[in-house]
């Protein structure tokens, strides 16, 4: 007999419902849920292939693994065991060096609820905020941006806004690879009213700019001067909304005198496009009925992230273009929860409800209600300070949970010497053979999608249901379980005290402390519950007494900052943070394949998925190829300052002269040396602290071979 069981795609943000159909302990198809109005029934390659993806015992990890010394192979134990010794491990290290000697790196792909459980294991029971998440590497310019414009984190859109929209500007965002679905709803769109402009801002032509009406190719990193130079013009022609920016709007006043010197003559010279296109793009924003942004890694992953976000928001409080249908700045998550390690706090800067561990009311509000004496007020380590912390010995033990850091983190030479140098390395993941497990002390295994409960949250800050159709395969089990089972052993030795901050006995009872903790701030969600997200996903601002969720934030024209007025900031331009020069004279950009997630534990496994791109490459222009006397599978070391990679060599006129260009998916796993991420930089914004991942500049050699 088959049952159907809906939940929520695992990999991106978009957030799309699904359908499980199982069979036993077996699951056997995976289809769009025409009820949810993420995708209503629409699905992508990627999420059609859920079912034969998370079937396959193939590459799981099946049970919990141990060593006892590095110059052993880890070998099988039972949970008691596995549990007991990173419990006793982690305690005797936080005992003889301080809560700060430990750390942990979770994960997007967590849910809400697991999310919750370690934040508070971290913050609550060991006092300690060394706590980050490989959304850093996507989101955190984004939340920071967020933050200072307009008070709060969050998009203040909706997925209705994406038909509603006149006027488009995608920057930095391939939404045809990466957020698919939601693209399919904008070409329907535009093939219905010819009249909605699409202007892309990209230094490829991708997919996504190829259908645009004003593709403006720039320069890598040159976002912010291209922003000011659109503003520039919106202001000498009059389009700037001067009632929205006196009444809703501060600082105004120094963004104007700072915008004057970015002409759109200087700004297009600067940024390698026509001064007409800008102008066009400026005048198409400016006087659009209803503009939308929408952007991600290409404005996040950045040296100069957030400015480039506020630039953007900049644009759309000079004319007004927020809080009404069709229009706002439209940040997309990458990971299918980004959005709920936000609300949880799951970031080394964040507490609980997006409040601030630098904020002293925010520390006591969250130590009172959990019930310990206090929360550190001492900043955690950020992603990529957190590994250098840790190879630098002040960091001891990490518990990496669900995420591939030994993959995704820029620079992966000082990353693997970092888990070389930990005292102790504990990986938590569905997956036994990704990058990272090879330095694990302890192997947890995980649940994976399909066998575990809880929630997520998607792009419009709509909160659905993950549901169990399936038992875990082995021995795994879900990644809040795990937590919970070393917080009730590391609390009876480190807070005897505390008996109850850890007994949860389902992740409805999580999801509810979770809850309680949102009322009264802006993301409060006091009046949802299992049951009601049971019958349908839900938007937050949720408070109690609501019928319903808030599509759009700020329609009031009130913000979330305390004057209630949204803040511009006047920021300036600055150049990508490793300009080429003649040892390396290449802008190495970096980007997503249509069909592959991440680090390819789960797309890697299907031979379908590789149909699109079979195989890695370096794509750059024929001039240069042609300059250099390269042909197409020519072998290529590309070196940056900190290594190399071989690949071979893939023409494309898509991208402009002086700019190669690779997937970032490939790794130790498939390509028997690692991707992109071996030689990508690892400086990093110093306010949102997201490193620069979309940018190196490289060097490029032929193979020559015997
Ligand atoms: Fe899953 Fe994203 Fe594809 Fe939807 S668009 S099916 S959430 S990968």
């Amino acid at each position: 007999m088959t049952t159907i069981t809906r939940s929520t795609c695992c990999y991106c943000g978009v957030g799309c419902g699904v359908l499980i159909e199982s069979e036993g302990e077996q699951i056997v198809g995976v289809s769009g849920d025409p009820a949810h109005p993420a995708n209503w029934g629409r699905l992508c390659t990627k999420g059609l292939s859920l079912a034969k993806s998370v079937q396959s015992p193939i590459g799981r990890a099946m049970y919990p693994e141990l060593r006892t010394s590095r110059s052993e192979a880890r070998q099988r134990v039972d949970w008691d065991s596995a549990l007991d010794a990173v419990a006793d491990r982690f305690a005797g290290i936080i005992e003889e060096h301080g809560p700060d000697s430990v750390a942990f790196y979770v994960s997007g792909q967590l849910l809400t609820e697991d999310y919750y459980v370690f934040n508070k294991l971290a913050k609550g029971l060991i006092g300690t905020n060394n706590i980050d998440t490989n959304s850093r590497l996507c989101m955190s310019s984004a939340v920071t941006a967020y933050k200072m414009a307009l008070g709060a984190d969050g998009p203040p859109t909706c997925y209705e806004d994406l038909e509603l929209a006149q006027t488009l500007l995608f920057a930095g965002s391939n939404m045809a690879y990466a957020h698919p679905v939601l693209f399919r709803r904008l070409e329907a769109a535009k093939a219905a009213n010819p009249d909605i402009k699409w202007i892309v801002i990209d230094p490829r032509r991708t997919d996504t700019a190829a259908m645009a009406d004003l593709h403006l190719q720039i320069q890598p990193g040159t976002d912010v001067a291209l922003f000011h130079g659109m503003l520039h013009h919106i202001l000498w022609e009059g389009l700037a909304d001067t009632a929205f920016i006196e009444v809703h709007t501060s600082g105004f006043a120094e963004l104007k005198a700072r915008v004057r010197q970015y002409t759109p003559k200087m700004v297009a010279e600067l940024c390698g496009v026509l001064e007409a296109d800008l102008l066009q793009a400026a005048e198409w924003f400016g006087r659009s009925p209803a503009a939308l942004s929408l952007y991600c890694m290409g404005l996040n992953q950045s040296s100069h992230g957030t400015d480039k976000n506020l630039a953007l928001i900049n644009l759309h409080l000079a004319t007004g273009q927020i809080g009404k249908p069709g229009s706002g700045p439209f940040s997309l998550t990458g990971q299918h929860n980004a959005m709920g390690g936000r609300e949880v706090g799951g970031m080394a800067t964040m507490l609980a409800a997006h409040r601030d561990i630098a904020n002293p009311q925010h520390r006591a509000e969250v130590a009172q209600f959990w019930g310990v004496d206090a929360v550190s007020g001492k900043p955690g380590l950020p992603a990529v300070a957190m590994f250098d912390a840790i190879k630098a010995g002040q960091i001891k033990a990490v518990w990496i949970v669900c995420t591939n850091p030994a993959h995704s983190l820029p620079d992966l030479p000082n990353v693997r010497q970092a888990l070389e140098m930990a005292e102790f390395v504990v990986v938590q993941d569905a997956f036994a053979h990704t990058d990272t497990t090879a330095f694990a002390d302890v192997l947890l295994p995980a649940s994976s999608w399909g066998e575990k409960e809880g929630t997520v949250t998607n792009s419009e800050r709509r909160i659905s249901r993950v549901r169990a159709a399936v038992q875990p395969l082995g021995e795994a089990k879900s990644d809040s379980w795990i937590a919970l089972q070393v917080a009730q052993r590391m609390g009876a030795r480190l807070k005897p005290e505390h008996p109850g901050l850890f007994f949860f006995d389902s992740p409805e009872a999580i999801f509810n402390e979770h809850r309680a903790l949102t009322v009264g701030r802006d993301l409060d969600i006091g009046g949802l519950s299992y049951a009601l997200l049971e019958a349908s996903p839900q938007q937050w601002p949720y408070p109690q007494g609501a019928s319903t969720g808030q599509a759009r934030r700020y329609s009031n024209g009130v913000f979330a900052t305390d004057s209630g007025r949204a803040k511009f900031t006047a920021v300036d331009y600055l150049p990508v943070a490793e300009p080429t020069n003649s040892r390396f004279p290449f802008h190495l950009l970096t980007g997503r394949l249509r069909d592959q997630w991440h680090g390819m534990s789960r797309t890697g496994r299907l031979p379908q998925l590789f149909a699109h791109s079979p195989e890695p490459s370096l794509e750059m222009n024929p001039v240069d190829a042609e300059r250099r006397n390269l042909k197409v599978g020519d072998l290529l070391r590309i070196s940056s300052k900190r290594g190399s990679l071989i690949l071979p060599l893939a023409l494309s006129a898509d991208l402009v002269s002086g700019c190669v260009f690779t997937a970032m998916h490939w790794s130790g796993q498939f390509l028997n040396s690692s991707g992109s991420n071996e030689i990508a930089s690892s400086a990093t914004d110093d306010k949102s602290f997201q490193p620069e991942l979309k940018h190196a500049a490289v060097r490029i050699e032929k193979v020559e071979l015997p």
